[in-house]
């Protein structure tokens, strides 16, 4: 009784305009929920588009899991130094024995002396050569600075002359107590060994042996080269040294080393390269492979200047975690952002220390041809920090068979920072082998890479980062795919430098890279079921569907029939997706050779700025190859929070003819035959869903026939019942899609660029079963008449008109 009274007059009113407002005050929460679920979603999908990257979001997302650490305790060392060469032994294997047995030799020799050993002329000479060649190199690249670079370079050359003596020396020491020689003679045999960074040697191929012939020795600064025509290994010799006789002798400190003055020298640059006496050993061992030499194969060559370091305390040394003190803290978080890994640590580590090989135990067993092709390696920057730089160029030829190392590529991507320039030159030109090239302009990774590319002269292109560790073996496991096939691209396993403490960190087995909707690249492990039934092996090489992008090596010659990388990809981002697809659909293959390991900094930003907006920029390369490469699967990549992308008048992506035609002329697969043949795991369905629709209200089926829409009773054969509702959010019938005109709906040609075909639905909490047009500001929603036909109403909560239900949803 008490309620009637105010629905009298002007009560009635009141509660009409009440009910009223709070039925609207639903619809809009309604609405707003709708759009917020689908900010939200949006926001989801501009998150994963921010992270969008190659190697970006690795470190902390898909490779978390796989990374172990590597375990030596440097303090055992001090302890327990037999202990702690066992556990350097678990790592770098045969080491201990070439130390001990070299130690033991050493030790029975009273009388060594580097000094007294080192044929005086021999040194000289070199310093000669060294002062021309350097000041000559510096006058061509520095004009006016040259006095204050020179007098350091050649300081420094200075040390490393007298280190390579007095190595060159202990060789000879071992050389001829092998074969019962007296000092009186060893200047002589001084040229039987080479000694030498392995890989820093020019035109340096698997010599022909002659009988009895000397080894004549050529010198270019502080590197000892050997080339093609002179270098000839004494057989005889070769026959009296037995690999295990040459060992290394205990590795220089550097407060010992006496320069080819007499003057101690404890101010060894922390940045300068050591040269061991592992590397002549190298030399020897490798020209022993060549040796045997028969058109045949050989072990893979564990070469490796640094496994016999010269500061076994030096931070980081074996690839440790390095710490930084207490009063540097402040410091190295002040200089994080050169390069956003730990920059003060990295300057304190040895630009050539060692790492643990990583490799699984086949590896170091397994047999490559003795003619493969040789590599030019390309290292792109820009402003990337000097000590992480020079290690990536230290490990390439440290590790990697001279013969095999056509030349290092620098290509300096603009960088704006002073220490890139001159300072870079006259340091590179150290090493002959080394070549930078300057781009005028800023182009980002891509151009930079197909200009190190268009520049080169080996073989088969070896494309690297320049903040990486090539490991122990590194090179010839690659190469020796490409030489097997040459539509064979191949990535080296990219494990992990710690970018906080610069650990080296090893990543496990069968581990391949892949991508995820849309188009982010991960990781993803070979299921266990699938090893297991293949019986593979943990070195063999694994079939991998993307590449990471920064790390692998393609032969040349094909790297052009593919028409490199799309030129107009910019600065970074959706290259790697590029050239996978482009690869696999035109008829080669990816794989990731186990044996094959390299080091990389994850960095968690990059140090360079974008010319343009970063994620603008990779998405607009992303748009660019998923519309030559992804067919009718681009809906997909579009429909993951790209939908913008499709606006002509706010992405321009660039003219796309050269690549379509070129995909065409390599006749290329297409994407599907990829994704049924390269990667069937992916989930890749074309619609999000689709069947007949089922309407809840009417209990019957939207039909589209002659030109009108009704309902009838579902027949899932019927073709003009069958819809799909895509993945650009637009209800279709072939090429079909409904439109909402004023309050009715037609049927007009299909066009993802048009915002007003797309619908809404499944898409938030509230509303799921509806079907409401996106673009207008107030939710209108498709209903079902009660006796046919469809219209356009308000939307409404609770009307099972407007409910709607595909046969099959997908996503
Ligand atoms: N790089 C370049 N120009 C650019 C961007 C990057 O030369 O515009 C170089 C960069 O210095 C690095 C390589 O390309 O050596 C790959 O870039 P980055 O390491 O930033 O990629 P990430 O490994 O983080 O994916
Ligand atoms: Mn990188």
């Amino acid at each position: 009784m008490k309620f009637r009274k105010y629905f009298r007059g002007s009560g009635r009113v009141l509660a009409f305009v009440f009910i009223a407002s709070v039925i609207w005050l639903l619809f809009d929460m309604a609405a707003l929920r709708i759009s917020i679920n689908d900010v939200n979603q949006d926001l989801k999908e501009r998150e994963i588009v921010l992270n969008q990257g190659r190697r970006k979001g690795n470190v902390e997302g898909v490779l978390k899991h796989p990374l172990q650490k590597v375990n030596i305790d440097k303090r055992e060392f001090f302890k327990n130094r037999n202990r702690f060469e066992r556990k350097v032994d678990e790592v770098y294997r045969k080491w201990p024995k070439f130390r001990t047995e070299t130690q033991a030799l050493l030790k029975h020799d009273k009388h060594l002396n580097p000094m007294l050993v080192t044929g005086k002329s021999f040194v000289e000479q070199k310093e000669e050569i060294n002062q021309s060649k350097v000041n000559q190199t510096v006058k061509s690249l520095v004009k006016g600075t040259i006095i204050s670079i020179s007098p350091k370079i050649n300081e420094t050359k200075t040390v490393i002359n007298g280190k390579v003596n007095s190595i060159t020396a202990k060789i000879n020491k071992i050389n001829a107590a092998v074969n019962g020689q007296t000092e009186a003679n060893l200047d002589v045999k001084a040229h039987l060994l080479t000694k030498a960074l392995p890989a820093v040697q020019e035109k340096m191929y698997p010599p022909a042996l002659k009988e009895n012939t000397v080894v004549k020795i050529r010198q270019t600064n502080d590197t000892l080269l050997m080339s093609r025509n002179e270098v000839h290994v004494d057989a005889g010799l070769q026959k009296n040294l037995s690999n295990d006789l040459l060992k290394p002798a205990e590795t220089d400190n550097p407060k010992n080393i006496i320069d080819n003055r007499g003057n101690h020298i404890n101010t060894l640059n922390k940045t300068k390269p050591d040269i061991t006496q592992k590397a002549a050993e190298e030399v020897l061992r490798s020209t022993s492979v060549w040796a045997r030499r028969s058109g045949g194969l050989h072990k893979v060559m564990a070469l490796d200047v640094t496994d016999m370091p010269r500061d076994l305390q030096a931070m980081g040394q074996f690839g440790q975690p390095a710490r930084v003190p207490r009063d540097k803290e402040l410091e190295s978080r002040r200089r994080w952002s050169e390069g956003y890994f730990n920059v003060f640590l990295s300057e304190q580590i040895p630009i050539d220390r060692a790492i643990p090989d990583t490799r699984p135990q086949t590896c170091s067993e397994n047999l490559v041809h003795d003619d493969l092709p040789n590599t030019s390696v390309i290292f792109c920057f820009v402003d990337e920090v000097w000590s992480t730089l020079l290690r990536s160029v230290h490990s390439v030829l440290n590790r990697s068979p001279p013969h095999l190392l056509k030349e290092i590529i620098l290509v300096d991507d603009c960088s704006t920072k002073d220490y890139l320039k001159e300072q870079l030159d006259v340091y590179m030109s150290q090493f002959p082998k080394v070549r930078i090239i300057r781009l005028k302009e800023r182009q980002g990774l891509i151009r930079a890479r197909m200009a190190g590319a268009s520049a080169a002269t080996g073989e088969v292109l070896t494309f690297l980062d320049s903040h990486i560790e090539c490991n122990v073996g590194w090179l010839e496991p690659l190469l020796e795919r490409v030489y097997l096939d040459r539509k064979k691209v191949v990535c080296p396993v990219i494990e992990v430098i710690s970018d906080k403490d610069m650990s080296y960190m090893l990543v496990d087995n069968f581990q391949r890279g892949i991508f995820r909707w849309p188009l982010v690249f991960g990781w993803s492990a070979l299921p266990e079921e699938y090893i297991r039934k293949n019986q593979v092996k943990d070195s063999d090489p694994i079939r991998c569907p993307v590449m990471a992008g920064g790390l692998f090596s393609i032969d040349k010659s094909y790297f052009y029939e593919l028409g490199a990388y799309d030129p107009g990809l910019d600065v970074w981002g959706g290259e790697n997706m590029e050239i996978s697809f482009k690869i696999w659909m035109c008829g080669g293959e990816i794989e990731i050779i186990p044996c094959s390991r390299v080091g990389h900094i994850f960095r968690g930003d990059n140090p360079y700025k974008f010319p343009k907006d970063r994620v603008k920029t990779v998405e607009r390369n992303l748009a660019r190859v998923v519309e030559v490469w992804l067919d009718e699967y681009k809906e997909i990549f579009y429909g993951h929070g790209y939908h913008h992308l499709l606006d002509k008048s706010v992405t321009d992506i660039g003219n796309l003819t050269e690549q379509i035609q070129l995909r065409e002329k390599l006749k290329c697969k297409s994407f599907k035959w990829y994704l049924e043949n390269v990667y069937p795991d992916l989930d890749a369905p074309l619609v999000k869903a689709e069947g007949v629709i089922f309407n809840a209200g009417a209990r019957k089926c939207l039909v589209f026939q002659n030109g009108i829409f009704f309902l009838d009773k579902c027949d899932v054969t019927n073709k003009s019942q069958q819809f799909s509702y895509t993945w650009l959010r637009m209800l279709r019938q072939n090429t079909s899609c409904l439109t909402p005109q004023e309050m009715q709906i037609i049927m007009e040609p299909c066009d993802n660029t048009k915002p007003h075909l797309r619908w809404m639905h499944k898409s938030g909490k509230v509303l799921t079963d509806h079907v409401m047009i996106e673009s207008h500001s107030q939710p209108i929603c498709l209903e079902a008449g009660v006796k046919a036909g469809i219209y356009l109403k308000n939307c409404d909560a609770i009307n099972s008109f407007q409910k709607w239900q595909f046969t099959h949803y997908y996503a």
